[in-house]
């Protein structure tokens, strides 16, 4: 039997979170808190005789996120109408761009399960609206919020590289971080802000050229982009295997049955109609502003992720964590600057911090504790003022209360005993209570010994400085014999 391969490109939209919209002054709004139609001006609404005007922090935006996908840019952008007539989009046009979108040629390197890094190459990056939002209700009637007419959208179309379902949903991710990263998505799937479609074929194994294409829609999350796509390559497969063939289609996907089902078969370029907007004058973006919008770019996760291995010896896998998040990274970065040793910052964030976040479901950006305050606590570790698990206690105050650490151990009493006297009282007090467990442990009960460590830590409440009560107690219990 033949053994085909998959075949994948992926297209994704992003809004982006400007003030206002691409062509307008009317607000950009939550599609999910704001009130319908709400947001919307004439030029929204396709009213006769407005006029389009481009935004120029879209632009930006745009560019921003071209240049970390190591797009070339189009100096001479121009935008075309792609005309069809749907009651989401008032003008019966989307300004859209077709021949000269703004980042060609791009890339964007993703991690496979096997630890492998595989390119994944970039046709292009191109700016346009995003188009308003239909509720079908059950009654037959359909629902339109204009809210979202006219809000900046980008579209991120790759080249046909990727190979699988977890390849694509990797890539996705990883674009998904990259517009978080720069501060122009919030990445929200189940709002609608950021949209992925894969392009799906199958070919012969060893064949160049591509097979018959179907796209799938509306999945609303990564998991479904894996999901979907791995479906749709198995029901390809069977379909040529078993002298079928493919039908060039748009698919959805049904959550119940966890299956793709046909919704429309595919419109071709020319049905669009596209031509050069002719309310818009062609956008020249000159060097030097697109070099100063490359120089404002934030440190990106690759880069970041490479910084923590080579100059804090980080792993690999704690690299990843902190970088993971724009914020986070950023907040270990303080604490480091602030003199914390980078390990011990990093297991004190991943370990404990990270608890904390999770249990109180807060991020690092809302939270009390700061970096500085991280870092005096772990030097309150370093110089024995307190111990470890004190330290931990004391850390889940500071984050309770925003408290810094010495005001926490001195109101607390929480200041590690290491005073050898107090120790020793400790230690003789608790051998003359146990003189059992004494005549066991030097009968041969070796164990024991932690049973007096224990005692030691209880009576002190924890605060004994355990390689002080360790030392003593070895002292003490050698005189025994
Ligand atoms: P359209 O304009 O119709 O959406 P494009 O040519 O821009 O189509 O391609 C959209 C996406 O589909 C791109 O990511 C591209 O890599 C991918 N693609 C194109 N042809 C195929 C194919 N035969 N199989 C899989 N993906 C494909
Ligand atoms: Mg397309």
């Amino acid at each position: 039997m033949t053994q085909y391969e998959p075949v994948i490109g992926l297209e994704m939209h992003a809004e982006l979170m400007t003030e206002s919209k691409m062509f307008s002054k009317a607000k950009v709004v939550d599609s999910v808190e704001a009130a319908p139609n709400t947001a919307v001006s004439p030029l929204c609404l396709g009213m006769p005789g407005t006029l389009p005007v481009i935004n120029e922090k879209a632009v930006e935006y745009a560019t921003r996120v071209a240049l970390a996908l190591n797009c070339e840019i189009n100096h001479h952008n121009i935008f075309a109408r792609k005309n069809y007539f749907y009651p989401d989009l008032p003008k019966g046009y989307q300004i859209s761009q077709y021949e000269q979108p703004l980042g060609v040629n791009g890339w964007l390197d993703i991690e496979l399960e096997s630890g492998e890094t595989k390119r994944i190459g970039i046709r292009r990056v191109h700016m346009e609206e995003d188009t308003g939002k239909l509720t079908h209700q059950d009654d037959g009637t359909s629902l339109v919020d204009y809210n979202r007419a006219g809000v900046p959208l980008l579209e991120i179309v790759t080249e046909p590289d990727i190979r699988s379902g977890e390849e694509a949903r990797a890539y996705a991710m990883k674009v998904r971080q990259i517009l978080r990263y720069l501060g122009v998505n919030s990445g929200d799937m189940e709002k609608g802000v950021l949209r992925v479609e894969p392009n799906i074929s199958i070919r012969p194994v060893g064949s160049t050229e591509f097979g018959t294409r179907t796209e799938l829609k509306n999945l609303n999350s990564f998991r479904v982009l894996a999901d979907g796509t791995a479906y749709e390559i198995a029901r390809q497969t069977a379909a040529l295997q078993s002298g079928g063939k493919v039908v060039q289609e748009t698919r959805g996907w049904h959550e119940g049955r966890r299956e793709t089902f046909s919704q429309r078969t595919k419109e071709e370029a020319e049905d669009y109609r596209y031509f050069p907007e002719p309310d818009l004058p062609p956008l020249h973006l000159d060097d030097a502003w697109v070099e100063t919008v490359r120089a404002s770019l934030p440190e990106l996760p690759d880069a970041k992720i490479a910084r923590y291995m080579a100059n804090y010896e980080l792993s690999e896998y704690d690299s990843r964590v902190l970088a993971e998040e724009r914020a986070v990274g950023e907040w270990f970065d303080t604490a480091v600057s602030a003199g914390g040793v980078p390990k011990s910052v990093a297991n004190w964030m991943i370990n404990e911090l990270f608890r904390l976040m999770n249990e109180a479901k807060l991020s690092i950006d809302v939270i009390q504790v700061t970096p500085a305050a991280l870092v005096e606590l772990i030097g309150l570790v370093e110089k024995q003022t307190i111990n470890n698990n004190t330290a931990k206690e004391v850390l889940a105050e500071m984050f309770a209360s925003g408290a810094s650490p010495a005001k926490i151990v001195a109101a607390k009493g929480l200041a590690q005993i290491s005073d050898d006297a107090a120790i020793r009282a400790v230690i003789e007090q608790v051998l003359d209570e146990n003189g059992e467990q004494v005549a066991r442990y030097l009968g041969g009960e070796e164990k024991l010994r932690g049973f007096f460590v224990g005692q030691v830590m209880r009576q002190t409440k924890g605060k004994a400085n355990p390689t002080l009560v360790n030392k003593l107690l070895d002292e003490a219990l050698a005189r025994q014999q």
